[in-house]
């Protein structure tokens, strides 16, 4: 029986953990950039899932993968072999200019697995005393939230009364490189850097132009891994197939100026599967690559042969539909149109953000509810978005946008901050 919304969010209340605060919309259904209610109103979707479904809700594509993939073979674990992950990782190696994909299932645990492989690097190849490494981090990052991911986060809720804290992290201020040069000057066990090329969780909070290149530079320098979470920026969120781009595949001719970075190790997630499943995946050459042995990471489901053909069939729609160009294209409309209504509002001081992945930072103090109250309304007239902080909301659509859409909703959007204006 369908159930109301109400009866839905009733249950969820009463046998689920609280550990979320959902806008209160129950959804049953989703076709590109739409979603719809259990009573049946449509929604542009402005979250994607904090950007997974870049490829557009249930993309046929994808789905044929995954049920093809499913009525054949669905899990083998890695005890045995299968004949879809080699060729999935030979197809997203190639996609994003890597020797080797190692598979997982969710962007914290691929996070995880790159914290790994960095300190197994350290030891075996940089030759740092064993239990001595140290990996830089930055201020206001959001990597997940495992017991050793929150020993390094900003945010008090993630983190109170969850220690004790997993040790060996040195925490900088973002888009500083001074901060970052005196961090790999004055610890001589530093083995690597982690960053978010924007900070997707800090309020879409996007560096200097130089930032990401010449903190590669820095690295290179100090013989210390540079390692990039790109579980929210990657699969051409930012109007480019990697915010690093790097030496991946990316023939995006509207790429913007920031330069090209290629990381060291590459953390891929959410979008990678365009949402249908839980796939994600850290990528390096072969000389990092090698440090990891048989027995030392693994996971039941991760390249599960589901993974592996939905994860494919993802990366193919998001090159044969030219997503990036359009997350790129769109991603300056909007900002566009949305600076416009800022000169004469009082109400947003501004926009920012690169491709799709956007965020309003409304006049009004972190500890407000106006972001909340602005989001519900948005939610009435016919648009989800959730708020990061009391007073930023993040923009972040399915890239499968068409223009004519996306004007409609810059126009549900500032009808809707009008209505916050007094
Ligand atoms: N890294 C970044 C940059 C993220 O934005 C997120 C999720 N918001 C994660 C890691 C964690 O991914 P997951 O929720 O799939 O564990």
């Amino acid at each position: 029986d369908q159930l109301t919304s109400q009866q839905a969010i009733d249950l969820e209340n009463k046998y689920g953990a609280h550990n979320y605060h959902p806008l209160p919309v129950v959804l049953n259904r989703g076709e590109g950039v739409y979603v719809w209610d259990v009573e049946g109103k449509k929604y542009y979707d402005f979250l994607s899932a904090y950007s997974a479904v870049n490829q557009g809700h249930c993309h046929p594509k994808i789905v044929n993968a995954m049920v093809q993939q499913a009525q054949t073979l669905t899990l083998t674990s890695r005890a045995f072999h299968n004949d879809v992950l080699g060729k999935y990782e030979k197809f997203a190696c190639e996609f994003f200019g890597f020797d080797k994909l190692l598979p997982m299932n969710t962007g914290a645990e691929a996070v995880e697995t790159a914290l790994k492989l960095c300190r197994k690097w350290a030891y075996e190849v940089k030759g740092i005393d064993e239990n001595n490494a140290e990996i830089i981090v930055c201020e206001n990052n959001f990597h997940g939230r495992t017991t050793t991911i929150i020993s390094f986060s900003n945010d008090p809720i993630a983190r109170k009364n969850f220690g004790p804290y997993t040790k060996g992290f040195i925490k900088i201020e973002y888009d500083n490189l001074t901060a970052l040069e005196e961090a790999l000057k004055n610890n001589p066990n530093v083995a690597g850097f982690l960053v978010e090329p924007i900070q997707g969780e800090a309020g879409v909070y996007v560096p200097s132009d130089d930032y990401l290149v010449k903190a590669k530079a820095l690295c290179e320098a100090h013989n210390v891994l540079f390692i990039a979470d790109e579980v929210q920026t990657g699969i051409a969120r930012t109007g480019r197939l990697l915010a690093t781009c790097g030496n991946c595949s990316c023939e995006n001719k509207n790429c913007d100026n920031t330069p090209d970075v290629k990381p060291d190790v590459l953390i891929l997630g959410k979008a990678i599967s365009g949402g249908v499943y839980p796939v994600s995946a850290v990528l390096a050459n072969d000389a990092v690559m090698q440090v990891i042995k048989p027995g030392n990471h693994g996971s039941t489901f991760g390249g599960n042969p589901v993974a592996a053909a939905v994860a494919m069939a993802a990366l193919e729609v998001v090159q044969d539909e030219n997503l990036a160009e359009n997350a790129f294209t769109l991603g300056e409309l909007f900002r566009k149109e949305l600076n416009k209504y800022i000169e004469t509002s009082g109400i947003v001081k501004l926009v920012r953000g690169k491709g799709l992945l956007n965020a309003i930072v409304i006049n009004d103090d972190e500890g407000s509810n106006k972001a909340w109250d602005i989001c519900l309304a948005l939610k009435e007239n016919g648009l989800l978005a959730k708020p990061t902080h009391g007073n930023i909301i993040r923009f972040a659509p399915p890239l499968v946008m068409t223009e004519e859409q996306l004007l409609d909703c810059v126009s549900i959007i500032i009808k809707t901050l009008k209505s916050f204006e007094d």
